[in-house]
């Protein structure tokens, strides 16, 4: 478990776990909204050689196991992808550009392998500066105090600070070797071409050409005189051997930079250093401070009395805050980019999950994301040809370029996961809602739109008279190639009644929106004689599972024990999948139907996926469930920070840190999302625990706060305009810039 620290803006490591290593190098991953760079120490690790190549045998992630090593260094450009032979195009692994390697006496500093008598590493939230301490006690009987910072700069996007101070209690000799290490693997893999590297007095450089075609650029230099330059086939570095006297405090600076040959900021990596090369670490640091101060005033949560909610919630804030990129021809990958666990894939977790906390804190960033979408829709409708369809059929894992990339072993996933299309669609919608920019829907995606509901309208097959989506696999990944599954069959109404209501003013004929209008009101929900929803239509028929002998440690993800073969032929379920359908159609379903859903499927889920605690919360939120939602708000805030069980180590779950946000927003304070509710609506079920929650929101254009106690809830409308809020069923128009305070009727 992640300790406490007094500050709730640290997350602190205070032990060097060499088991536990990865998942901190996840949790410390620095991102720049240009590049992103996993939390590696500087020095390299004897026992975890970057270079090894091996082939990752995957059908399920969850129940992966990697090769075991006490690091992994991911340095990434999201928009970087290269082929692999097996697995499709991946988000590139570039060249190692921290690394400082220290010596005394011919000993080399590693973290794992010597004398270590004080460590701690701190990422502080709020700046976004990982901080690390280390008493170093060397052969030689000299004892090293050394303190590390670390930046990825929040404006100058393609810069890199380290400093390190180093101060001996011994008159010592030391040897500093900093580079630049271009012999990496991206998932055991070597998709350089070409790597050519440089160095001199000056500084290093390392420019690659991957196997995508692409060409990056990184340089990295010492500040100071003195540094002898020296490179060798893959690594270029600078060395230096400094005298110190016992007590003298020695400042090393290092600035690396990245670039590459999609930039549409053209500055070069050495250019970049180049550039600020006269601006000092204090004020280049005080510009991202401030930087990322704007970012948290539009998005932080503040908890009082659950210290450990809210540290998690701002970890997982600072990820999604992180992980944007500001580029519009790429969107989050499922893994935040702390990782190539997920080789950089954009998934459905970009519209339902990731996208909300933009939607409502950042709007403009969710129109990026969405924008994604629009401008892959291109490969989208290449697809759908590929599948002999019309119209544009999205791909279930999509690379920058918006082709599918989902490997043939996932056959099942990328072939019948079709519900994505809606999904993209839903996403447009939940967009244009929650912003108010409703022009986005009848210009910039309308064209989308109307490709998704032409491909629906050839993928759809008539079967005694009703509109059927055969052989199709819904969100929850272990019951694949199934008719009828309600999920795909309610997204694709959702998207029909879309095309249609936009589709006259975009050019669509009356007759081929008549026949959208006339599929979506034929398409089914089954259910059964009691009313209840059906997954699918053979639901019922699928065997019992037996959790009780065959899943014996529930810490571990079901697919640990049991194998797909298995999985597919009983109840269980990988996430929510009519659950999840009621969470983003909520108006459609009576309380009673969710309550019945929920104490039907509820059991047979294995949340083997991450995503699926977070809905199970907010379906327990909304049924007013409180025991069950806090029981999911622990399983869900925990998830990527319960250090010890590895989850973490391959990686933060984005999707899952999103639903963290959604779940203290549109579950515990009761905010409706724009798709349930037209106007702003709280219904706060609050933690007994929680004294009080508050937190920014932008409402179709509006900002709002809202700070929800056990007694009141006060909404400030921080606006220039009258805000309509609906406060647990009460009315009230709250004026520009002013405030209202709902007292709770305890009953
Ligand atoms: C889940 C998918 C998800 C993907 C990426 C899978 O394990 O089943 O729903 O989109 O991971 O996060």
């Amino acid at each position: 478990m992640i300790k406490q620290s007094k500050d709730f803006w640290i997350l602190k490591q205070d032990k060097l776990i060499p088991s536990e290593a990865l998942a901190w190098e996840s949790l410390f991953t620095q991102g720049s909204g240009y590049l992103q760079i996993r939390g590696s120490f500087e020095e390299r690790l004897e026992n975890s050689p970057q270079n090894i190549e091996y082939v990752r045998k995957t059908t399920n992630v969850s129940a992966e196991k990697f090769i075991n090593q006490s690091t992994r260094w991911g340095c990434y450009i999201p928009g970087i992808y290269s082929p692999h032979p097996v697995f499709n195009n991946e988000i590139t692994n570039l060249p190692f550009p921290l690394g400082i390697d220290l010596y005394i006496s011919g000993e080399r500093l590693d973290p794992l392998n010597s004398t270590i008598t004080e460590f701690s590493r701190e990422l502080n939230l709020k700046t976004a500066l990982l901080k690390r301490n280390m008493v170093w006690k060397c052969k030689s009987g000299a004892v090293l105090n050394i303190k590390w910072r670390r930046i990825v700069h929040a404006l100058v996007k393609k810069l890199i600070l380290q400093e390190v101070v180093i101060v001996p209690d011994k008159d010592i000799e030391i040897e500093v070797v900093a580079g630049i290490d271009g012999d990496v693997r991206t998932n055991g893999y070597d998709h350089f071409t070409r790597v050519e590297c440089q160095a001199s007095s000056m500084g290093c450089s390392c420019v690659v050409e991957t196997d995508g075609g692409n060409r990056v650029e990184i340089a990295s230099i010492m500040l100071g005189d003195g540094w002898k330059g020296e490179a060798n086939g893959k690594s270029a570095r600078q060395i230096k051997k400094i005298k110190l006297k016992a007590g003298e405090q020695l400042v090393l600076e290092k600035r690396s930079a990245l670039s590459c040959d999609r930039d549409v900021d053209v500055l070069s990596a050495s250019e970049v250093l180049d550039r600020y090369k006269d601006i000092s670490f204090e004020k280049l640091l005080t510009g991202h401070i401030e930087e990322w101060e704007k970012r948290w005033e539009k998005s932080d949560i503040e908890i009082k009395g659950d210290k450990k909610s809210q540290l998690n919630v701002r970890v997982s804030i600072y990820h999604l805050l992180r992980s944007y990129v500001d580029d519009d021809r790429v969107s989050i990958c499922s893994k935040g980019y702390s990782s190539d666990a997920y080789w950089g894939r954009f998934f459905w977790d970009t519209e339902m999950y990731i996208m909300p906390f933009f939607l409502y804190t950042d709007p403009a960033k969710a129109k990026n994301l969405m924008n994604f979408r629009i401008n892959t829709l291109p490969a989208a409708r290449e697809n759908a040809r590929m599948y002999g369809y019309a119209g544009a059929r999205y791909p279930w894992e999509a690379d920058s370029s918006g082709k599918e990339n989902c490997p043939d072993y996932l056959w099942q996933f990328r072939d019948h996961q079709i519900h994505i299309s809606g999904d993209v669609i839903y996403g447009f919608l939940h967009y244009a809602y929650a912003s108010g920019d409703y022009s986005y829907l009848k210009e910039d995606a309308a064209e989308a739109i109307i490709e998704i509901c032409r491909y629906w309208m050839d993928r759809i097959d008539n079967v005694n008279g009703k509109s059927v989506l055969l052989a199709v696999t819904g969100p929850d990944e272990y019951n694949p190639l199934k008719n009828n599954n309600s999920f795909t069959n309610q997204i694709v109404i959702h998207s029909l009644k879309a095309g249609a209501s936009i589709g006259k003013e975009a050019g669509v004929s009356n007759k081929e929106i008549a026949e959208w209008e006339k599929t979506a009101e034929n398409i089914p929900i089954l259910r059964r004689p009691d009313g209840m929803i059906l997954q699918f239509a053979e639901f019922e028929s699928l065997a019992e599972p037996d959790f009780k002998n065959n899943w014996k440690d529930r810490s571990r993800p079901y697919a640990e024990f049991m194998d797909e073969e298995r999985i597919y032929r009983n109840k269980s379920s990988k996430q929510p999948d009519v659950l999840m359908m009621m969470w983003l159609f909520m108006n459609e379903f009576s309380g009673e139907e969710i309550k019945k859903a929920w104490d039907y499927y509820e059991p047979y889920c294995t949340h083997d996926s991450s995503l699926s605690p977070g809905i199970h919360g907010l379906i327990a939120t909304r049924l007013g469930l409180k025991k069950e939602a806090w029981k999911y708000w622990e399983k869900t805030s925990d998830f990527d920070f319960n250090i010890e069980n590895g989850k973490t180590s391959s990686g933060v779950h984005i999707g899952c840190l999103a639903s963290i946000w959604q779940f203290v927003v549109f579950g515990f304070a009761g905010v409706k999302t724009a798709m349930e509710s037209e106007i702003l609506t709280i219904d706060p079920l609050l933690p007994e625990k929680w004294e009080q929650v508050s937190f920014p929101l932008i409402w179709k254009g509006q900002r709002v706060k809202v700070t929800i106690n056990h007694k009141k809830i006060f909404v400030e409308n921080m606006s220039d305009g009258n805000l309509k809020v609906n406060i647990c069923g009460r009315e009230y128009i709250i004026a520009a810039q002013k405030s209202v305070g709902h007292i709770i009727q305890i009953i």
